[in-house]
C-alpha cells in the first residue's frame, strides 16, 4: 500500500511557473484606472481607497468613495433612465446582451487583464468567468423574451372571465457583490436584471471596481443606456446598507454573515432579496469511480481561483477501498500544481486576493496541524512567490473541533474523510448548515443521480467538480440551508427581477347573481359548474 503522507512530502514545494513578461503596471496602466474610476457614482474631491494587486503587492487604483448622497443620486438617475428602458420592447432590450456577448469575446483579455490584477487569480481560472458571463449573456440574449411574454391563464369562469399573467420589472435592483469573481458577480448576475428592464445600483467590492466598470463601459459600448446602471464604490457596513436601503429588490453575493443582516434589511422595508452566500461543498468519491479522472477533477475542484470560489470542494469524501490510490493521485496532482504571478497562461493557481485571506488560510491550517491533522500536499504560504499565495493543501485526519473542518475557509485547502458506506458518506455531506453545491465521482452516473438526489444542495455535479451544474445556465444555481435564498440562472434567474401582474377582464356577466338569478340560485348554478369542470378535467 502507498504511504501518502511520505509521498505527499517527499517532493517538497510547489514549482512556480515561469514568468509572463507582462507586469501589472503594464497591462493596467494608469490610464485607464483613472478612466474606469470616473464611471464610479462619487462627488468630485470625494476622499479616495488605494487598491494593491495581490499578485505582486504593488499599487493598483485609487477608487472614489460613493457617500450617502452619492448613493441617492446614483439612485435617482437609475430611476429616470429605467423608466424609458422598460417601455422598450424586451427584443431590443435582449439584443443588448446578445451584442455584449461579441464584444466580450472579441477583448477578453483586457477583461482578463483587470480580473488577474485585482484578484491574483489565474489567468485559466480568471477566464472561467468569461465563460459563464458570456453563457449568461446569450442565455437572456435569446430567452428573455419568451421568459418575460404575457401568458395566457385559465380565467375564474370559462369564456368568461379572459385572464393574462404579466411580468413588470422590479425598478432599481440594488446589487451587492463580492470580491472572487469580479466579472461574473456583477455583470453576470445584472445581465438578467436589465433584460426583464431594471436599471441596477451596484456596489462591487472596492478590491475588484476596476472589472465591474469596464464591464460597464463594455455593456454600454454594446447599447445599455449609460444611467441605467450605476457603481457606488465604498466600505460595505457604511455603503451596502445604504444601497439596500433604496432598491426596489436586492441582489446580495457574499458571505452568510452579511447575507442574514442584508436580508434583515430587505425584509424591514418588505422588499425581495436574492442571497448567495457561503458553503462548505462535499466532493464524493465512491468505490467505482475512475480515480486518475477523480484525482484531477478534485484538482480543479478544490483549487480552481485558489480556492476562493463559493461552489469549491473543501470536504472530500473517499470510500475507504479506494482511498490510499485515490489520494495518491490527488496528492501528485496537486504538489506538481505551479504557482505562478504572470499575466498569461500557464500557471495552475495564482494568489490569494488579500492578507486577510492569507490569514484565515494559514490559522485553519495551522490550527489544524497543532491538533493533530496530517499534511498531505502543501500546507505552507509562498511569499518568495508573491505576498499572499499559499500553497494548495490537503489535510488528513480532520477532526470536529478543528475550525478547517466546518467554518468555510475560502482557500485552497480541502480536508479528506473516508468513508464504508454510502449512507455514512451522505450523512457527512448533508452535516452542515451550508447547502451550496457537491459532487459525486462514479462510473455508473444512473447510481450517481440517486445519491445525488439525496444531497441537500442547490447543485450536484457528477463526474465534474462545479463547473457541469454552474455552467449549466438555463437550470437554476443557489443555495439551499445557509447558503442563501432564490437561484440565479434559468428562469427563476430572470423572474427574480419581475413582479407577476394579473389582468383579468370579466365578459359577458359579472361573477354575482344575474339574468335574474336570486343568491340561492346562483350558488346552486356554480356549485352545479364547479362539479362539471372538475368532472370534465378542467384545471
Ligand atoms: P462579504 O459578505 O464580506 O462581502 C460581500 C459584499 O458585501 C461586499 O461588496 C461588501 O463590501 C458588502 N458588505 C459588507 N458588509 C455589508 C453590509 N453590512 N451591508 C451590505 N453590504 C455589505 O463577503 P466576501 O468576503 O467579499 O465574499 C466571500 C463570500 O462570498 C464567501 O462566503 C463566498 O462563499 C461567498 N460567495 C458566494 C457566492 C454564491 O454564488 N453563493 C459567490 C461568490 C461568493
Amino acid at each position: 500500500m502507498t504511504d501518502i503522507t511520505a509521498v505527499s512530502r517527499g517532493s517538497g514545494r510547489n514549482p512556480v511557473a515561469p514568468g509572463a513578461g507582462r507586469t501589472v503596471a503594464s497591462a493596467v496602466p494608469r490610464s485607464l484606472v483613472a478612466r474606469l474610476a470616473r464611471g464610479v457614482n462619487a462627488a468630485a474631491g470625494a476622499e479616495t481607497v488605494r487598491t494593491i494587486a495581490p499578485l505582486t503587492g504593488e499599487p493598483l487604483a485609487e477608487l472614489p468613495q460613493s457617500t450617502p448622497a452619492d448613493v441617492e443620486r446614483a439612485y435617482r438617475l437609475a430611476r429616470q433612465a429605467q423608466r424609458d428602458w422598460a417601455a422598450q420592447p424586451v427584443r431590443r432590450r435582449a439584443a443588448v446582451l446578445l451584442r455584449f456577448h461579441d464584444l466580450l469575446l472579441r477583448r477578453q483579455d483586457e477583461a482578463l487583464d483587470l480580473i488577474q490584477a485585482e484578484t491574483g487569480k489565474s489567468r485559466l481560472h480568471a477566464f472561467d468567468e468569461i465563460l459563464s458571463v458570456a453563457m449568461a449573456a446569450r442565455y437572456y440574449g435569446r430567452r428573455a423574451p419568451g421568459q418575460l411574454r404575457d401568458h395566457r391563464r385559465n380565467g375564474a369562469l370559462p369564456v368568461l372571465t379572459h385572464t393574462v399573467e404579466a411580468r413588470r420589472p422590479k425598478g432599481v435592483v440594488g446589487q451587492i457583490s463580492p470580491w472572487n469573481f469580479p466579472l461574473e458577480l456583477s455583470v453576470g448576475d445584472a445581465l438578467p436584471a436589465f433584460a426583464a428592464g431594471n436599471a441596477v445600483v451596484n456596489k462591487p467590492d472596492t478590491q475588484t471596481a476596476l472589472t465591474a466598470l469596464w464591464a460597464r463601459e463594455l455593456l454600454v459600448e454594446a447599447g445599455l443606456p449609460a444611467e441605467l446602471w450605476q457603481v457606488v464604490v465604498g466600505d460595505g457596513p457604511v455603503v451596502g446598507p445604504e444601497v439596500v436601503e433604496r432598491a426596489d429588490y436586492v441582489s446580495f453575493t457574499g458571505s452568510t454573515r452579511t447575507g442574514r443582516e442584508v436580508a434583515q434589511r430587505a425584509a424591514a422595508r418588505l422588499v425581495g432579496a436574492s442571497l448567495e452566500l457561503g458553503g462548505k461543498n462535499a466532493m464524493l468519491v465512491l468505490s467505482d469511480a475512475d480515480l486518475d479522472q477523480a484525482a484531477a477533477g478534485a484538482v480543479r475542484a478544490c483549487f480552481s481561483s485558489a480556492g476562493q470560489l463559493c461552489v469549491s470542494v473543501e470536504r472530500l469524501f473517499v470510500h475507504r477501498s479506494v482511498a490510499d490510490a485515490f489520494l495518491a493521485r490527488f496528492a501528485e496532482r496537486t504538489r506538481a500544481m505551479r504557482l505562478g504571478t504572470g499575466l498569461a497562461y500557464g500557471a495552475d493557481m495564482g494568489s490569494l486576493a488579500s492578507a486577510g485571506q492569507l490569514e484565515v488560510v494559514t490559522r485553519h491550517v495551522e490550527e489544524a496541524v497543532k491538533a493533530g491533522a496530517t499534511v498531505l500536499a502543501g500546507g505552507q504560504a509562498r511569499p518568495d512567490v508573491g505576498p499572499f499565495f499559499f500553497e494548495p493543501t490537503i489535510l488528513d485526519g480532520v477532526t470536529p473541533e478543528m475550525a478547517v473542518c466546518a467554518e468555510e475557509t475560502f482557500g485552497p485547502v480541502v480536508s479528506v474523510y473516508r468513508f464504508d458506506t454510502e449512507e455514512e458518506a451522505v450523512a457527512a455531506a448533508n452535516s452542515t448548515p451550508y447547502g451550496l453545491n457537491s459532487s459525486v465521482w462514479t462510473r455508473n452516473t444512473r447510481h450517481g443521480a440517486r445519491l445525488a438526489a439525496r444531497l441537500r444542495t442547490g447543485t450536484v455535479n457528477i463526474n465534474e467538480g462545479y463547473a457541469a451544474a454552474y455552467g449549466s445556465v438555463a437550470s437554476p444555481m443557489g443555495g439551499m440551508g445557509d447558503s442563501g435564498l432564490g437561484r440565479r440562472h434559468g428562469t427563476e434567474g430572470i423572474l427574480r427581477y419581475t413582479e407577476a401582474q394579473t389582468i383579468a377582464t370579466q365578459r359577458i356577466m359579472p361573477i354575482r347573481p344575474a339574468f335574474g338569478l336570486d343568491e340561492q340560485a346562483f350558488a346552486a348554478v356554480l356549485t352545479g359548474g364547479l362539479r362539471a369542470l372538475k368532472a370534465m378535467g378542467f384545471k
